[in-house]
């Protein structure tokens, strides 16, 4: 009961048990959150500056 799901650890704090995550390791889940959206914005943005290419070709 109370154990990170990232790395296993026990968890004492209530607020760490409520998230299931340990400090650092939450913090850690949130960067790679924020990150996946910024990769996929980034996508995107390559795919209509590859159309805009197709359309000056033609
Ligand atoms: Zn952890």
């Amino acid at each position: 009961m109370g154990a990170c799901t990232r790395c296993g650890r026990k968890l004492k704090d209530r607020k760490s048990i409520d998230r299931e995550f340990g400090p650092v390791c939450y913090k850690k889940y949130l960067k790679e959150q924020e990150q996946e959206e910024v990769g996929l914005a980034e996508n995107q943005m390559e795919i209509d500056e590859l159309e805009g290419e197709n359309h000056e070709n033609n």
